[in-house]
This record gives structure tokens, sequence and C-alpha cells, in this order.
């Protein structure tokens, strides 16, 4: 019975996982794919909890029960906008498990051909070897490289681009010291030291990948990172032949590895470009992006924004970062609701890493009801914004950045920015004039057609709807 149970709850799972990630593809099937794959995990959960050999039935399940609650506890404390570090840190936790668990099937098999010294090649030999080193050396390297990426977006890790001399040469060696062990361990599966100076290889090489990856590649190191927790766990599943690991782990590794692709396109830029800090080199060493004259801004208060917005017709908002640190997604809601009943085309304008994660504009957006029609992507408005009478910036600094296409000096240079500065008007909601998560100055704001009008996001748009409806 066992036997026959066992596969089927692992297809069906399966089928879910894939079901559930391709229905991830659309916010309006968003939610309910991600309660059918999380259905499917807790299938492929109670599916291995039926194989029970090695940890007794009861141990597993204080693991699911504690498991759970941390999880369950982590998502309805963290903010939103601390998302992508909560993703980060899941990813070193998978990278972690996976090179635990093939250490702990390692140990085991050394015991077990020691206890039979006759059957030494059933539990050693080149399979072994090679999945379990890779097991190690690529959780080993999504566990630092991850814990990295959470303290640089935390903010306990400074986010500028670390190199030490030498770096990318260094690194070199360290990649090609973990292939010459994965070659050995092929060779010589028995020797347990290898396998630990491979962790100890892997562990340095995740932190050595990550330090120079610096501000606005953040994005393209958490999408790579998640992709390798899924490389991680496929390998473990090799390693304890564990049919469901090897594809949740593949589904995971491939669809983190399009993730990746899609995020360098996003900001036109190579994967080698991104791993090598190309763009930080840029600011280490020319300082291009600093302000070195001083200019002024114009600004306007309520009153005066409340005006422009009753005079035009068309208006693109562009939500950024802060509308997420705001929560000011229902206000925003209620700012287009009420220019639409003055008969103004509302639209939104959405940068492909505006925010913290890929889509979080989307699901704040999606959440206050605002139709998903209204949503434009970068290509798709980026020729409307010269026919547009306010672009309406909320919270966004990096993504409306026009160093990115004037100034190849700048770090952030190439990559794609919503046009925003063609709009006959640009009003742009943020506190102060600091600067976004790159850490550049925008000289945007200085333009003669821009209009700072200071104040937390939320705040703002309050009391320019207060403003709009007395109008
Ligand atoms: P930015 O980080 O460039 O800028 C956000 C701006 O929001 C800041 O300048 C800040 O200015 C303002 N702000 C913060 N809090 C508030 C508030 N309460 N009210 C009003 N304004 C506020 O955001 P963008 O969305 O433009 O760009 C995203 C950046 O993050 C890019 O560099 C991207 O590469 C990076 N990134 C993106 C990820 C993704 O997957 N999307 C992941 C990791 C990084 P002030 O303090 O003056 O208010």
């Amino acid at each position: 019975m066992r036997e026959i149970l066992i596969p089927v709850l692992y297809l069906v799972a399966s089928f879910l996982f894939i079901y559930g990630i391709k229905g991830l593809g659309s916010p309006l099937k968003a939610v309910k794919a991600n309660q059918l794959s999380a259905l499917g995990m807790l299938l492929a959960i109670v599916a291995t909890l039926l194989v029970k050999d090695i940890v007794s039935f009861e141990y597993i399940l204080i693991g699911l029960v504690v498991g759970s609650g941390i999880g369950a506890l982590l998502a309805y404390t963290v903010k939103m906008t601390d998302m992508p570090q909560m993703v980060g840190l899941l990813n070193g936790f998978g990278g972690g498990a996976s090179a635990i668990v093939a250490f702990a099937e390692l140990l085991i098999r050394l015991h077990n051909a020691e206890a039979n010294p006759s059957q030494i090649a059933d539990f050693l030999n080149l399979k072994s070897g090679l999945t379990i080193q890779l097991s190690i050396i690529i959780g080993g390297v999504t566990f630092t490289g991850s814990l990295i990426a959470f303290g640089k977006l935390q903010g306990i890790v400074t986010g500028k681009v670390v190199k030490l001399p030498g770096h990318n040469i260094l690194n070199i060696l360290l990649l090609a010291g973990a292939v010459a062990l994965i070659v050995f361990s092929s060779i010589y599966p028995g020797d347990l030291n290898a396998y630990y100076v491979s962790l100890a290889v892997a562990l340095i090489l995740g932190i050595m990948l990550v330090l120079p990856i610096g501000g606005a590649d953040m994005p393209v190191a958490i999408s790579l990172l998640n992709s390798y927790s899924g490389l991680a766990a496929a390998a473990t599943g090799f390693v304890i032949n564990n049919e469901m690991l090897i594809i949740a782990g593949a589904l995971v590794g491939a669809s983190g590895v399009i993730l990746t692709n899609i995020m360098c396109k996003a900001m036109n830029r190579s994967l080698m470009n991104v791993l090598l800090g190309g763009w930080a080199n840029a600011a280490a060493s020319g300082g291009a992006d600093a302000q070195t004259e001083k200019k002024t801004v114009k600004s306007v208060d309520s009153e005066e924004a409340a005006m422009l917005f009753s005079v035009a017709s068309n208006v693109v908002i562009v939500p950024g970062y802060g509308m997420a640190v705001a929560q000011a997604q229902h206000t925003v809601k209620e700012l287009m609701d009420n220019l639409e009943k003055k008969g103004v085309n509302v639209r939104f304008a959405i940068h492909p890493v505006a925010g913290r994660m890929p889509g979080h504009m989307n699901i704040l957006l999606a959440e206050a009801n605002i139709p998903y029609d209204k949503l434009l992507a970068l290509e798709d408005i980026n020729d409307d914004f010269k026919n547009t009478d306010i672009s309406l910036i909320i919270g966004a600094n990096d993504v409306v950045n026009p160093a990115a296409r004037n100034n190849p000096q700048s770090t952030i240079y190439g990559m794609p920015i919503l046009n925003v500065d063609y709009s006959k008007t640009v009003v742009i909601i943020k506190r102060s004039m600091a600067s976004g998560y790159a850490g550049i100055e925008n000289d945007l704001f200085y333009n003669d057609n821009s209009l700072m009008y200071f104040g937390d996001a939320k705040d703002a748009l309050v009391k320019l709807n207060n403003e709009l409806k007395n109008l």
C-alpha cells in the first residue's frame, strides 16, 4: 500500500507545484495558485512522513509543527517592505538544510560502509561522491550568500560594493577548488576530509560572491540565490533518492534562472556584469554620481498640487518603494477615484524593479483593488509620457532617475527607466532629498518641470485628496 501511495502523493504534489507556478503568471490567479502549491507541499510532507525510516514519526511531527509555527509567525509579522530580506533568508535556510541533509546522509553511508566492508561500493560510489559534494557546495554557497544578501537588504551589511584586492581572482580560485573537490570525491567518495574542505570553500565562496553585488543589483542576487537553493535541493534529492525533492528543487532552480534572466533584462545587465560588481565599479572609481554644484528645487504644498491636478487630463502615477513603506496604496486608489470623477484619465506605470521585490507594486495596487488593466509595464507606457500632463511619482527614485539614460559615468547607466521627465509636469512625493536604494543623486528633482511635494506618501496623498474634494 505504502509503495503505491507515496509515489501517487508525490505525483499529485508535483502536479500542484507546476500548476501553481503556472498560475502565478497571472495576478488574478496568483493567490489561488499559491494556495494550491502550498497544498502540494503539505501532500509532499505527508508522503515523506509515511517513509519515516530514519527518524521516528513523532520527531518529524514535532519538526513540522515547530517549523510551520515559526513560518506562520514570520509570515504574519514581517512587514511587506521587508519581504525581500525574508525571501533571502528562506533561500539561505533552504540551501543550508540541503547541505546538512547531504552531510548527514554521507555520515550514515560512511557508518554503513564501515559496518559492511564487503558492500562498500553500495554506499560510497561515484554517484554518492558527486551528488553529496554538489549538495554541500551549492547549499553552502546559498547559505552564506543569502545571509550576506539578507544583511545588505536589512542594512546590517553595507549595501555598497565590497571588493577585496584580487577579489575576482580569489573567486575563480575558490570555484576551481570546488570543482577539483567534486572530481576528487567522485573518485574517492569515502574521504571525509574532502567534504569538510568543500563546506569551508562553499561558505567562503558564498560570502565572496555576494559582497561585491551592490545597490541596485540586489534583485538579481536574490533571484539567483533562489535558483541556487532549488539546485541544492535537487542535488540532495539525488543524494537521498527522493523524487519529490528532485522535482521541487528543479522547479525552483529553473524558475529562479528564468526570474534572474528577467531581472537582468529589466536592468539591462548581463549576469556576469552583476556577479563581478560592474555597476558598482563605476561608483567606487569615479564618484560620478556625486553632486558637486548646489541646485535648487521647486516645491508645492497640497493646495497647489490639487490645483494642478484639477486642470489635468492625463495623469500617470509611478509608485515606488516609498509607497510600500507608507502603505499608501489605498490612499492612491482614493486619489485615482477622485481624479476619475473629475474626468481625468489615470494610469499607473510599473517599473520591473520598483520596490524591493519582483511584482511588489502590482501586489500592493491589486490589494487596493486598482484594476489590472490600469497597470502598464515600462515598455507599454514609456512612449506615452510625452503626452502626459502630470506624472505623479510616489516614493520612487532610482526607477525614474534620468542618469540611467544620460550619464555614462553613473552607476545605474544603461538601466531602463520610466521616462517621466518627458511629461509636461512631474510631481514627486517623498519626505526629503534623500537618495534611493542605489544611493545616488537624482537630477530629475532639479528639472524645470519637476515639483517636489514633500511628505510621507500617505499623509501627502490624504491632504491632496482632501484638497481635490474641495475643488
Ligand atoms: P528607491 O529605493 O530608489 O527610492 C525610494 C524612495 O522612497 C526614497 O528615495 C525615499 O525618499 C522614498 N520614501 C521612503 N519612505 C517614504 C515614505 N514613507 N513616504 C514617501 N517617500 C518615501 O525606490 P524605487 O522603487 O524607485 O527603486 C527600487 C530600488 O530598489 C532599485 O534601485 C532596485 O534595483 C532596488 N531593489 C529592487 C528589488 C526588486 O526586486 N524590486 C530588490 C532589491 C533592491 P525619502 O527618504 O526622501 O522619503
